[in-house]
């Protein structure tokens, strides 16, 4: 399966893209994961990509589609992927549909994760993530079973730079202006499945999996 998680920030695609790729056997491939692990890294990647992900802005399209192309051209995506977090404009998504062309591959479908806009700003601000291992809790929806530590692997958990509030705000503006628009080219291309992420994580889940008649 190739699916694509679309929706604002804090809509629940990196929880949902987890769960699913657990489900499904494929790989889980967040831009924002692998855009943050460099910034740690402190590589050519990380350097180039620092500000705009601390300033909550794009980064820019000819930076972001060579890492996904070459990160999809792993063995592992064989069997499929999940895309978290790309594509994020219309010339993201133009230059992967032509990838997959030449690929002779097609999307299976676009999950898009549609939430009001108040409940995310209390999503991104409540947003834990594992230093170490990448989960994501909630202060208040999903806690860890003991505070500040991950039950998956223990490790520390951290608010991110960009889930202060201040930035949360300006991250849901440029995505009302530069992604948005997506949904209708996905639309168009009847491949968009709309859920209401606005309901409990299982039932959003659940609610996924019988649309790809995985369900139980
Ligand atoms: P995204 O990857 O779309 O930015 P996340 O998956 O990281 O979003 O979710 C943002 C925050 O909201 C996290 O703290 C997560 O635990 C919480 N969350 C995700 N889905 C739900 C849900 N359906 N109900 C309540 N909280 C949720
Ligand atoms: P996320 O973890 O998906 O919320 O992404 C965090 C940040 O990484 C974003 O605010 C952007 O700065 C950057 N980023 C992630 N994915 C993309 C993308 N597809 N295009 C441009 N920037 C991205």
């Amino acid at each position: 399966m190739r699916l694509i998680m679309l929706g604002p920030p804090g809509a629940g695609k990196g929880t949902q893209g987890g769960m699913l790729a657990r489900a499904l056997e494929v790989p889980h491939i967040a831009t924002g994961d692998i855009f943050r692990q460099a910034v740690r890294e402190e590589t050519e990647l990380g350097r180039r990509a620092k500000s705009y992900l601390e300033q909550g802005e794009l980064v820019p399209d000819e930076i972001v589609v060579g890492i996904v192309l070459e990160r999809l051209q792993k063995p592992d995506c064989g069997k499929g992927f999940i895309l978290d977090g790309f594509p994020r404009t219309v010339q993201q998504a133009e230059a992967l549909e032509e990838f997959l062309q030449k690929e002779g591959k097609a999307l299976t479908g676009v999950i898009l994760l549609d939430v009001d806009p108040e409940v995310l700003v209390e999503r991104l601000t409540g947003r834990r993530v594992c230093r170490q291992c990448g989960a994501t809790y909630h202060v208040r929806n999903m806690p860890p079973r003991e505070e500040g530590r991950c039950d998956e692997c223990g490790g520390e958990l951290y608010q991110r730079e960009d889930d202060r509030e201040e930035t949360v705000r300006h991250r849901l503006d440029v995505h009302e202006r530069q992604t948005r628009p997506l949904r209708d080219y996905y639309e168009k291309q009847d491949l968009l499945h709309v859920f209401d992420a606005a309901q409990p994580i299982e039932d959003v889940f659940a609610a996924i999996m019988e649309q790809l008649g995985r369900g139980r």
